[in-house]
């Protein structure tokens, strides 16, 4: 079979039977076969190739097939691929751990694996209740969170995802009710506004003793609206969980490994949270694993109360392939200069995608670290976005009214200004459409 008859027979097998992310099967949108990855670069079946400005969704960070993570899987591929984790432990996972507890900030000292980042939420939201439950206080038993959040598409990450742009709508009759703080007002590199912080602290007045947990994506709110938002809304909603003896989770699945410019974003406002998610670059994109970290006192509250367990523990938990893969690329990023590479991203990312802001359609320009944002006035047809992207020999997905990008760490410039033209020629054409 030739490249494009084999391309031609996955596609049509695909659009009748595979569900994609957020779609229908009956009025599937448009997908591209990939045949392989390397570097920064898609590759088609033709033989050309995409640069990636996705970096698969903030996880391929070290780009794809990197030497080191395929030999990291294999390698422990034929030592030991997988086995239940239930009695039993192995070299890939505790090493991990090792890594995460040294890595992360200062306190968390316990680690449960999962096996994405919505199960992570999950887990960590149980966590915050059980120990509510344990210290005597079960009646607390909401989560507070921030409009325009994204958490996960499992029932409760579900629940706290913004009302309007989540799920609720489709399934409200099922999903536990949460409340929610409106999403925060300065922006990351503005002046703090105080102002904002009466209503926060109204909220805490109004709803901390139902309130089991605040869980939150720090500093940037990803795809509930590509948000950055200043640190200072961070700290003082740790503070107020202090004051109230309510939790705090930070869900670092997008921001952390580096993306923002710092290892984890709680570090910006220099905060350790009660309960930490990561998940996506943790294994470099290569392989799904999350995990949930949290203090040595909350684990011992838990565990001091009934039987003490944390009830949850997942087929694959601490997968040694994922594990193994994890740590390579743990150790890869420590080994990189990349704090240079994201300031270098950052800074070239605001030159070239400055100027989109003098596009009558474009509304806003947003960067920070490794994360660039065009946001439009109008919503942006999907397909007619990825047909105006791919034939400009780049990989960009916008959704809504955003286009953003957050390219693997290595990406070279010329690779990356290649991105960046493609995104102000794609936001001018959507400006000359929307006037
Ligand atoms: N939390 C955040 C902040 C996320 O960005 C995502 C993924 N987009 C998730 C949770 C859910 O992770 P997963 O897709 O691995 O379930």
């Amino acid at each position: 079979m030739t490249s494009g008859s084999l391309s031609e027979r996955l596609l049509q097998f695909d659009q009748k039977h595979i569900w994609h992310p957020y779609s229908s099967i009956s009025h599937s949108g448009k997908v591209l076969p990939i045949k392989s990855a390397s570097g920064v670069k898609l590759e088609l079946f033709d033989g050309s190739k995409l640069i990636d400005g996705m970096a698969s969704w903030w996880s391929a960070i070290h780009g794809y097939s990197h030497p080191e993570l395929v030999s990291a899987l294999t390698t422990q591929a034929h030592e030991l691929s997988h086995v239940m984790f239930g009695g039993l432990t192995h070299q890939p996972a505790v090493e991990l751990a090792e890594k995460l507890i040294q890595l992360t900030p200062k306190g968390l000292d316990c680690v449960f694996y999962a096996d994405s980042g919505s199960v992570s939420v999950e887990v960590a939201m149980k966590m915050a209740l059980q120990y509510q439950i344990s210290v005597g206080k079960e009646h607390k038993n909401k989560f507070l969170t921030l409009k325009t959040g994204y958490h996960g598409d499992t029932f409760h990450a579900m629940s706290v995802c913004d009302p309007n742009n989540g799920m609720h709508q489709l399934f409200k009759e099922v999903l536990p009710i949460q409340h929610f703080l409106d999403s925060p007002q300065s922006k990351f590199g503005e002046v703090i506004n105080h102002d904002h912080f009466k209503k926060t602290e109204d909220t805490f007045l109004k709803h901390h003793h139902e309130v089991c947990a605040v869980i939150l994506e720090p500093i940037v709110q990803g795809a509930g609206g590509m948000n950055f938002y200043h640190p200072d809304h961070l700290s003082h909603l740790h503070d107020l969980c202090k004051t109230y003896g309510i939790l705090l989770i930070a869900d670092e699945i997008a921001t952390g490994f580096g993306r923002t410019g710092k290892l984890f974003a709680c570090e910006h406002a220099g905060i350790t949270p009660d309960i930490m998610c990561v998940g996506k670059a943790l294994t470099g994109g290569m392989l799904t694993l999350a995990a949930v970290l949290t203090t040595k006192d909350i684990e011992h509250q838990i565990s001091s109360h009934g039987d003490g367990v944390l009830m949850h523990g997942p087929t694959f938990m601490g997968n040694p392939l994922a594990c193994a893969t994890a740590s390579r690329s743990i150790s890869l990023l420590l080994e990189s200069d990349w704090e240079s590479l994201i300031m270098k991203m950052e800074q070239q990312n605001r030159e070239e995608l400055n100027p989109c802001l003098e596009l009558s359609g474009v509304v806003d320009v947003r960067v920070l670290g490794g994360i660039a944002v065009v946001e439009m006035k109008d919503t942006i047809d999907v397909n007619w976005a990825h047909e105006a992207f791919t034939s400009r020999g780049v990989w960009v997905r916008p959704f809504r009214n955003l286009i953003y990008i957050m390219p693997p760490y290595i990406i070279e410039p010329e690779d990356l200004t290649k991105i960046n033209l493609a995104i102000f020629e794609v936001a001018s054409l959507l400006s000359q459409k929307e006037a």
